[in-house]
């Protein structure tokens, strides 16, 4: 039998949702080239259990696996997702939804976004959602994929999903391992390393494993990572304090809507996540200013249905490894950084780590350091634009608990601080580089928390006011039109069983 060849054996440890999302691609992507994957997991130490709710770049990543979606929404007793909820962001009573997808369309090659925020300042603009045909869906429990004609907002529905994370990693199991992943149950004690590079690692039993390149998915013990290659970490909790969750789930609802619901509570906030089988709720709250007690308690004050079982805490830090990549070994999901889930991104993250690496894939055990340098230099980038618009939730809030009134007084990263400045000058909005969130997502955060706007883009004063505010109300006509033509979100759930293959 012959060797393997240098750089050829990845070694994955941990099988939580970024272990198996990383061994289901490197499986069919890397596979066929012969490159072995090996997944060491724990059945001793669980998985972290959350992490439900999406964002659309997710199915990107299940067309590069071939994932067909209605086999994954069945696996995973998954929901579809048109948006977020944020219900008592700026105070108790007031809720705007950050939709995923498309909001409006240019006005005479002028960005939807500049005309509307002008005819606003007028007031004969309506408020945003009314111009989202996810935003309407979302909130009158509407759903369908998007159909073919070019020309309707249907064409160019904006979804994501809510799925059970135990069955996600469950369902990417059987995907990795009919690519030839090959999974090893154990306990991982001990790290063998020198200069900066991972040789092997060693199991409970004594057995040993080597390997080329090293993944670190064992969620916050980051044992390669940071046990044994201590890559260092920048901590974020000065801007993002909440460092503590408590988690529940809840029966399912008769009609879940496509939505995510972020409740803001008196130190932190609530998700409500509905499910086919279940709800998932947490309350993620900053530990300086509420008990473990008092969150459980309100935690299941708000539940909508039964618990099905017993509250639990979960603690983490905000934050991320200052060097993701390290020698020979990459850090995914919880191992390489976490920020709290308001706006679902820390799947996101695992999957944009591993299309960044898929790219500068090593051709040997001894990286680049050009590559291993950009790597890191981009995913910190992705980080710190994620951490801002997060940021930016809190910082924007006239509410009146001592948490909130800190959030609002406190600095914000320079990031934010320019891109409010800009806002701020006319309703500018820019988007940096290959930032995950878009002009309409920043839109939608800045008008729904109220970020101070004066004036507007003097290019929108090329259409008459008449004529932007008649085609801001064409719009909104446009999108009531294409709601009605949307079933509820229930039918398309029950489709998706009534499809079920023999
Ligand atoms: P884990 O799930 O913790 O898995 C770690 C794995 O490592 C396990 O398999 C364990 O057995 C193994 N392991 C550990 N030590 C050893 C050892 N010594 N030997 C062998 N194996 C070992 N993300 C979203 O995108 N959307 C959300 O809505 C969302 N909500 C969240 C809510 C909360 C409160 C938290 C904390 C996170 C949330 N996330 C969310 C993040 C999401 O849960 C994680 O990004 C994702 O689940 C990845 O986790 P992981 O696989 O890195 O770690």
């Amino acid at each position: 039998m012959t060797a393997v060849p240098a750089a050829r054996r990845i070694v994955i440890v941990g099988g939580g949702t970024a272990g198996w999302m990383a061994a289901a691609a490197f499986g069919r992507l890397l596979g066929p080239a012969g490159i072995r994957v090996t997944l060491i997991e724990s059945d001793d130490i669980p998985t972290i259990g959350v992490g439900e709710a999406t964002i659309p770049p997710i199915r990107t990543f299940h067309a590069m696996l071939g994932i067909e979606e209605d086999a994954f929404l069945r696996a995973t007793g998954g929901s579809y997702k048109l948006g977020i909820r944020f219900e008592g962001w700026t105070r108790p009573g007031e809720a705007y939804v950050h939709p995923f997808g498309q909001i409006g369309t240019d006005i005479a090659g002028i960005p939807f976004a500049a005309q509307w925020l002008r005819v606003r300042q007028s007031g004969a603009a309506g408020q945003l959602d009314r111009y989202s045909l996810e935003a309407r869906a979302a909130e009158s429990g509407r759903f369908s994929r998007p159909i073919a004609n070019g020309d309707s907002p249907l064409s160019r529905i904006g979804y994501a999903y809510h799925f059970d994370a135990g069955r996600y990693a469950t369902f990417l199991r059987g995907q990795a391992e009919a690519h030839g992943v090959v999974r090893r149950e154990g306990l991982v004690d001990s790290v063998e390393h020198a200069a900066g590079q991972i040789d092997a690692v060693r199991l409970a039993d004594g057995s040993r494993i080597a390997g080329d390149l090293f993944v670190d998915c064992s969620g916050f013990r980051a044992l390669l990572i940071e046990g044994a290659l201590q890559s260092g970490w920048t901590d974020w909790a000065e801007w993002l304090p909440c460092d503590r969750a408590v988690a529940v789930a809840s029966v399912a609802d008769a009609a879940p809507l496509p939505l995510t619901r972020a409740i803001a509570e008196r130190a932190g906030w609530r998700w409500r996540i509905p499910l086919q089988h279940r709800t998932g709720n947490g309350y993620v709250f900053s530990s300086r200013h509420l008990s473990e007690d008092e969150a459980t308690a309100t935690l299941i004050a708000g539940l909508e249905g039964d618990a099905l079982a017993e509250p639990r805490t979960i603690r983490f830090a905000t934050g991320h490894r200052n060097r993701f990549w390290s020698g020979n070994c990459i850090a995914l999901g919880l191992a390489a950084g976490f920020m709290e889930p308001l706006e679902s991104t820390s799947i996101h993250l695992v999957q944009s780590g591993l299309q960044h690496l898929l790219k500068m894939l090593p051709l040997g055990s001894h990286p680049a350091p050009a590559i291993v340098d950009r790597y890191n230099r981009v995913m910190t980038a992705e980080f710190v634009r994620i951490r801002d618009f997060l940021v930016a939730h809190y910082h924007l809030n006239a509410r009146t608990e001592p948490f909130w009134r800190e959030r609002a007084a406190a600095a914000i990263p320079e990031g934010l601080a320019e891109k409010l400045g800009l806002f701020r000058a006319g309703g500018r909005i820019f988007r940096e580089a290959d930032e995950l969130f878009n002009e309409t997502s920043w839109l939608a955060l800045l008008t729904g928390q109220h970020a101070p706007v004066a004036g507007h883009d003097p290019i929108c004063d090329a259409v008459p006011l008449d004529a932007a505010t008649n085609r801001l109300a064409q719009i909104e006509r446009v999108v009531a039109a294409s709601l009605a033509h949307m079933p509820p979100h229930t039918d398309a759930l029950a489709r998706l069983n009534a499809n079920r293959p023999g």
